[in-house]
């Protein structure tokens, strides 16, 4: 049975890796979160872990009294989320959100293990540095957002360079159909009302505003070798078709089930074996219908931003990122509106200087700059 460390143990990706953990049998090594102790301490001791992490230093130390009684090693810090990452383990699973992901992505490919990767944000900002880190290394990077890992699923057994084309889908999110001037005034409440899947805040408002698929479209390049011209969205509103690929020889294959993350979970752990076991099994009569439309890219300006960054290369995606990353924030404490997150994203994408070649630095300083950009922007 495989080991694991889990970074973003207490986010709606962490618990449910956990809850994979529990029902499986895997060993937790070590976990890591950002500020929630609460939670953290709990999970700690019933998988009886040897150490963890929290990102905020103040809730480390109060972290620390309440495991006093036990062996726990308790780190403060991204210094101490990235020591939890080099923690040993057979495979790292970083569910952190945002950028914050990157450098405990590195360093746990830095110790040599194959990565499960749910955060996104990691290969959008550092696709081509972490891709060169896991091919020196011998690092395998196992997708775990649900439309990659059926994508991955969908290749295997496939040529590896009968790859034409990948059909990413979207569920078009909770304003779907809606126009520019109806979106003019929704609300934070509104906006994190997903149709099909229950997840954190920022990815859940990145779905509102289909940014997510802008992310997913440079994920799937870092993570398949395909330009954007090459992966079609498809805006598929059952969420059953998790995504697909097209081959050389016009044959379509893809990942169905229900909208449920532990599936993507748990093959990134057995893989390339197969659990015996379903959370849901799918039931195609039950569903009926599927359907598959174009993106509104005209209402949703986050998709083609996140195309032209990931066209132009370099650090313009981080610099969507950041600016992103920022907005979302803004949005969710109600200082911006809804439709003025592609506007910031727009402008931090416009302003950024690019570099083919760049470094971690760079790219932490890009990510600096884009959300000073969105702040001066108000
Ligand atoms: P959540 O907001 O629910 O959880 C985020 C996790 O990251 C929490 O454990 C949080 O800790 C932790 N965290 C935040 N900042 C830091 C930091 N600096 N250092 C260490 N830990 C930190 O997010 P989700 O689980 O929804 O998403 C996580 C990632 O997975 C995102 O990149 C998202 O895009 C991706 N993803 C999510 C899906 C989903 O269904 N939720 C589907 C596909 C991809 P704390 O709670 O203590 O603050």
């Amino acid at each position: 049975m495989k080991s694991l460390v889990i970074l973003g143990s207490t986010g709606s990706i962490g618990t449910q890796a956990l809850e994979v953990c529990r029902r499986d049998g895997y060993k937790v090594n070590a976990l890591a979160a950002g500020g929630n102790i609460e939670l953290l301490e709990k999970q700690a001791r019933e998988f009886k872990v040897k150490a963890v992490a929290v990102f905020n230093g103040e809730k480390a130390k109060e972290l620390k009294i309440k495991l006093s009684d036990t062996d726990i090693k308790v780190l403060g810090g991204e210094d101490g989320v990235c020591e939890i990452a080099q923690y040993e383990a057979d495979i790292a699973l970083n569910s952190i959100v945002g950028i914050a992901g990157l450098r405990p992505t590195l360093a746990a490919i830095e110790s040599g293990k194959d990565i499960a990767l749910a955060n996104k944000e990691t290969l959008v900002t550092g696709g081509d540095i972490v891709n060169r880190a896991a091919k020196k290394k011998g690092v395998k990077i196992l997708p775990v957002d649900s439309e990659h890992s059926a994508i991955f699923q969908s290749l295997q057994g496939t040529p590896q360079n009968s790859l034409s084309k990948i059909l990413l889908t979207a569920s078009g999110g909770p304003f779907y159909g809606k126009t520019r001037k109806e979106l003019e005034n929704v609300t934070v409440k509104e906006a994190l009302n997903h149709p099909n899947w229950s997840m954190g805040a920022k990815i859940t408002i990145d779905s509102a505003t289909l940014m997510n698929k802008g992310l997913e479209v440079i994920e799937a390049v870092h993570l398949f070798g395909l330009p954007s011209e090459k992966i079609e969205v498809l805006v598929h509103r059952q969420s059953i078709v998790h995504s697909g690929v097209e081959l050389s020889d016009g044959a379509v294959i893809a990942q169905l089930g229900t909208p449920d993350m532990r599936l993507p979970i748990q093959y990134a752990l057995t893989y390339p074996e197969r659990s015996n076991y379903a959370f849901e099994r799918l039931s195609l009569a039950d569903i009926g219908t599927l359907t598959f439309e174009k993106p509104d890219t005209d209402t949703f300006r986050c998709l083609p931003l996140c195309i032209k960054a990931i066209t132009e290369g370099g650090l313009k995606p981080t610099a969507v990122n950041g600016a992103n990353e920022q907005a979302v924030k803004l949005f969710l404490e109600g200082k911006i509106k809804f439709l003025q997150i592609a506007d910031l994203v727009e402008k931090a994408l416009e302003s950024a200087n690019n570099k083919k070649e760049f470094t971690l630095e760079d790219i932490l300083e890009t990510d600096k700059l884009s959300r000073e950009c969105v702040l001066n922007n108000l």
